[in-house]
């Protein structure tokens, strides 16, 4: 008997090994049971999964080592998500023990004990349908859609179905989301809710434990990871009927599952941007229809990918139109700020209309995606500009801090007091962040408090709920914000919303900007006017008349997204195609692309063998990245584009194997990007 072992680290292939000396007792299928392995030149042992049992090896007896331990007694995972870890390996192209490394909590992947912990088992356990008191629902009377909603997400239980739940940001989504679970619950079944940030949206999560007084297992990267395990211990063993997440709580196993909700499910944090490349809207898609599960997505501004399925029929859409409760569309005024005198990038007309809202007793935010006070710094005599020397891009000014920040690499120096080139002049700062921003409106508006939200001034929960709880008390103030602020908040007294500078996705390389633009716009727009007051949005542009802002202006998201549809058929772009990136790095100047090159010859040689002559996929590059260097690494890609996902994975299986057998593979660091969400 021969076992198949996945390795938990990041090496490609399983790995054949001889049962444990005192063998496997017979009533056992050891299938899915964690073991420790010896592994290349460790003289520790490496974690493994038994994969499969075969009655044969390809490797020579006298090679084969033996398992030193098993140590589960029952597979660490449902077999369901056994296949989910399998399909992840396919779809992503990563090693095997990679995609179980995503299952399972860090405690078993180096080989510790699957027993609750400590600390848990002086708790005592009931089982979770007696634990379950049936939850309170608030007192609020549901509109005939959020009616409509519920009743088909309840009649789908029990069967996989795909929902895209839409509806504009405070038209009640959540509130269908909180009644479907009710009737999830009381089927003694869980619910899982993927959320795409709960650090930056504490609000959300207090709306689930208010709603219910049942334990909700939470699993996001911000709690420790003792504590991670108790609640991943929770959802596993049907303790927990919620269980709340970010994107890597799509795998977290569950006894009874019932449904899944992805929140948001056009955020790009639900993309892993590090090690395995996984979508985890996607993953959980496949794991819903493993599962037998319906899934929710829920949005004000769906994904193309995901309005795309719906025309093809594969998703169910349910429309919430209105706003719930008493709430009004905001008005939307457009500026060209060429047009009028600009302050810091705040026209003149934005100017009094802060101020009007201010005197109204009414909060107003203004959004920039910009930190720091200023872009960059500059030499009016010689055209010097201080650029970041590990990567290609320059280096943001931070006034407070005196200091010049580079926002990918974090480095961080001092400014130099005259130009280092040609020593003319001091540098001048161009460009504004929200630092800059701040310091005008403070001195415009000195009797109002001016609350900042960004990654500079907020750098752990705690600053964050304090700035949060200073919003919430209504009181009339500026909120200054980047990205951080555009998710999931809900603030009552909020009027008024100035978009500033978005002029930058009209002209990225990134076919996708244009879709997340609409998206900002109409998620930052949302938080206007979200009660009784009527909200206005500011929007200040180079391009007014530009036909895409003009459709999402008069015409809405869907009209918006269905005109990027129109252009993505036309250019033959995703959705209509499907991509994969071959990511390519390397400290060495020309190693990336080298290794790219050879990945590209290679196919072309076997595009002449007759078995490739009916798959048909489309490679261009390898190109360099659009910031090519990056923490001190020179990157490059490969575009690997069908129409037909299968012909798309054929490909780059058969490529994959080249490289594995090539020493060019160790040339560079190299990775596959399955569905791509951005340009890098
Ligand atoms: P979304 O998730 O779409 O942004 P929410 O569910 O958060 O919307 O609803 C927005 C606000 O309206 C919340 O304060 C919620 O409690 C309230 N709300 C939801 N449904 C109704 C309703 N039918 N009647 C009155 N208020 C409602
Ligand atoms: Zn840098």
């Amino acid at each position: 008997m021969f076992l198949q072992i996945a390795i938990l680290s990041p090496v490609f292939g399983l790995f054949d090994y001889l049962p444990p000396k005192d063998g496997l007792s017979a009533d056992v299928l050891p299938i899915g049971l964690r073991v420790l392995v010896p592994f290349g030149q460790k003289s520790t042992a490496t974690t493994g999964v038994i994969i499969q049992i075969k009655d044969s090896s390809d490797c020579p007896l006298n090679k084969l080592k033996q398992i030193t331990a098993i140590l589960d007694t029952d597979p660490v995972l449902p077999s369901t998500l056994f296949h989910l870890s399998q399909w992840v390996c396919r779809y992503y192209h990563c090693p095997p023990g990679e995609a179980w490394n995503l299952f399972l909590p860090k405690r078993l992947r180096s080989g510790k004990t699957n027993a609750w912990p400590l600390r848990a088992g002086k708790k005592k356990h009931k089982d979770h349908s007696s634990t379950t008191v049936p939850t309170v629902s608030e007192a609020i009377q549901l509109n005939e859609y959020q009616v409509s909603a519920i009743d088909r997400i309840r009649d789908s239980l029990g069967k996989f179905n795909t929902f895209l739940l839409e509806g504009i940001t405070g038209s009640g989504k959540t509130e269908v989301y909180l009644q479907a679970i009710e009737s999830v619950i009381k089927q003694g079944k869980q619910a899982l809710i993927l959320v795409p940030e709960i650090a930056l949206t504490p609000q959300t999560l207090s709306r689930f434990e208010q709603r219910f007084s049942c334990t909700l297992a939470v699993l996001h990267s911000g709690v420790s990871e003792a504590t991670r395990f108790y609640h991943w211990k929770m959802a596993t063993e049907g303790l927990a009927p919620i269980v709340i997440g970010t994107r890597s709580a799509a795998f977290v196993p569950l006894k009874h599952p019932g449904l899944f909700v992805v929140d948001e499910e056009h955020d790009l944090s639900f993309k892993q941007q590090t090690g395995v490349r996984y979508h985890a809207r996607d993953v959980l898609l496949m794991r819903a229809s493993l599962e037998g599960c319906p899934i929710v997505l829920g949005s004000a501004t769906p994904s193309l990918e995901t309005l795309h399925n719906v025309k093809q029929g594969k998703y169910t859409p349910v429309t919430l139109p209105n706003r719930a409760g008493n709430a009004t569309a905001s008005r939307v005024t457009l500026i060209n700020p060429r047009n009028e005198k600009t302050v810091s990038g705040i026209s003149e007309t934005l100017r009094h209309k802060i101020s009007e809202h201010l005197a109204n007793h009414r909060q107003v935010l203004l959004f920039l995606n910009r930190r720091g006070y200023a872009a960059l710094l500059y030499c009016e005599s010689c055209g010097f500009k201080a650029r970041c020397k590990r990567c290609d891009a320059s280096l943001v000014y931070h006034h407070k801090k005196n200091c010049l920040k580079c926002h990918h690499c974090l480095s961080t120096t001092t400014p130099p007091t005259a130009c280092p080139k040609c020593q003319a002049t001091p540098l001048k700062p161009v460009g504004i962040g929200t630092e800059k921003i701040e310091k005008t409106v403070s001195e415009w508006f000195p009797e109002y408090a001016i609350v900042r939200i960004d990654r500079d001034v907020i750098q752990h929960p705690e600053a964050l709920q304090s700035a949060l709880s200073t919003i919430h008390t209504g009181v009339p103030l500026i909120i200054l914000g980047t990205q951080m602020i555009s998710k999931g908040h809900h603030f009552k007294n909020l009027t008024l919303v100035g978009i500033l500078d978005i002029d930058a996705a009209f002209y990225s390389a990134d076919f996708r900007s244009q879709e997340r633009l609409g998206q900002l716009i109409m998620q930052v727009g949302g938080r206007a006017g979200r009660e009784k007051h009527q909200g206005e949005i500011v929007l200040q542009t180079h391009f007014p008349e530009h036909p895409l802002l003009t459709t999402l202006l008069t015409s809405g998201y869907k009209a918006f997204a269905e005109a990027l549809l129109a252009e993505r058929m036309a250019m033959e772009l995703p959705p209509y195609t499907h991509q994969i990136l071959w990511q390519a790095e390397s400290k060495h100047a020309t190693r990336a692309n080298e290794l790219l090159t050879w990945i590209k010859n290679k196919s072309l040689s076997l595009m002449r063998q007759p078995e490739f002559n009916t798959r048909h996929v489309h490679i261009m590059g390898p190109v360099p990245a659009l910031m090519e260097k990056k923490i001190g690494y020179y990157r490059a890609q490969l575009v690997v584009q069908a129409s037909d996902r299968k012909d798309l994975h054929y490909w780059i299986d058969r490529l994959l194997a080249e490289l594995q057998a090539s020493p060019i593979r160790t040339s560079a660091r190299w990775v596959i990007n399955t569905d791509p969400q951005e340009v890098l």
